[in-house]
């Protein structure tokens, strides 16, 4: 018996998200008395760093098209592997190809799995898991009683803790199987910290009147360090691209600090933000629902407030 993590390896590098999945994976393991597998589909520079979170072994799995995902091969090679090392447990990041996985390793696996998990296992009474519903207002507890289980965790779940010592990572070597997808085009925007990933994000909405008034919106966000985001109406009216749009029909991020100007706070897109540590609102309308929400709230116009809080940030990093 083990605990098997599948560990995510953009562009050849572990991410903050990646250790922290290997984290969960490792105090998991130690909870049960058993050993945590990291696993890797290519290779990645600081792969021996996921020793540090506490794992037993890294496996790192060459074979596979490792710059083209395909959930479909993914997912067979992994549920193999998990096969090979007694893993009844499988972890993953909460990604967008974690949630491609999640899914199709529970039926190769005969698996019970709840994908989105907020927090480690419940192993006082069997083995339950728990994640955030109806856009964050509740919290469902799941119990797996099945004997192969795999979970996918939301980022910022828990910090990664890096205490250990790195190790030698173990090169094995996989079969492709036939697929039946074909990438056709793959569009990546480097540079920034993806939003699921992101720590800081500046967002704002419809407030901002057209996009081209972003730019006090990215200006605070470099002074920051942050991710930019948006509501819903700005990425479909196309004033900022799609991936930006936070939300219930967008991404759920959980960053330590969400700046919100401009934007109501509608329900749908408080599902996607109400799991920050500390929200910020800035909007003109005092009755604007998102101040219900808000840990700190500016009643004011951005365009305003947002280039002041800019030149207090620069003004403090300086310092
Ligand atoms: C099925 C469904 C799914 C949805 N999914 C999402 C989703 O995932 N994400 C999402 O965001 N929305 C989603 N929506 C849309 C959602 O209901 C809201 O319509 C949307 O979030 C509103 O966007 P907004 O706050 O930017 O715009 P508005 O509602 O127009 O609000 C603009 C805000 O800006 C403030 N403002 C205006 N000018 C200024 C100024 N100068 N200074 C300061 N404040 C100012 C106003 O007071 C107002 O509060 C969904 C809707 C449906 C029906």
């Amino acid at each position: 018996m083990s605990v098997l993590i599948y560990i995510e390896n953009p562009n050849g590098h572990i991410k903050k998200s990646g250790f922290e999945v290997a984290t969960y994976g490792a105090k998991l393991a130690s909870s049960m008395g058993t050993n945590a597998i990291g696993l890797i589909l290519g290779s990645a520079t600081n792969a021996g760093d996921l020793g540090k979170c506490g794992l037993s072994k890294v496996l790192q799995a060459n074979g596979l098209p490792t710059n083209e995902f395909d959930a479909q091969s993914y997912s067979h090679v992994i549920a193999q592997i998990a096969k090979d090392h007694q893993a009844n447990v499988v972890i993953l990041s909460n990604t967008a190809n974690g949630k491609a996985l999640t899914g199709r390793l529970a039926i190769k696996m005969e698996a019970g799995s709840v994908s989105g998990a907020n927090a480690l296992p419940d192993l006082s009474d069997g083995f339950s898991v728990t994640k955030s519903v109806y856009s964050g207002k509740a919290i469902v507890k799941y119990k797996i009683n099945t004997k192969n289980k795999v979970i996918s965790v939301m980022g910022n779940s828990l910090q990664p803790d890096m205490s250990g010592q790195a190790i030698d990572v173990e090169q094995i070597t996989v079969t492709a199987p036939t697929t039946k997808l074909k990438v056709l085009e793959r569009k990546t925007s480097d540079g920034i910290v993806p939003l699921p990933e992101a720590e800081l994000v500046v967002s704002a909405g419809r407030g901002m009147k057209g996009p081209e008034n972003w730019g006090i919106i990215e200006e605070l966000a470099t002074a920051l360090g942050a991710t930019t985001a948006c509501s819903r109406p700005v990425a479909d009216a196309d004033w900022r691209p799609h991936h930006e749009h936070v939300g219930q029909t967008g991404v759920a991020i959980r960053p330590n600090l969400y700046i919100a100007a401009g934007i109501s706070g509608a329900i749908q897109h408080l599902a996607g933000v109400n799991n920050s540590k500390v929200i910020v609102v800035i909007n003109k309308d005092p009755e604007a629902p998102f101040f219900k929400a808000a840990d700190y709230g500016v009643v004011g116009d951005l365009f305003e407030v947002v280039p002041r809080l800019t030149a207090a940030v620069k003004k403090f990093k300086h310092a």
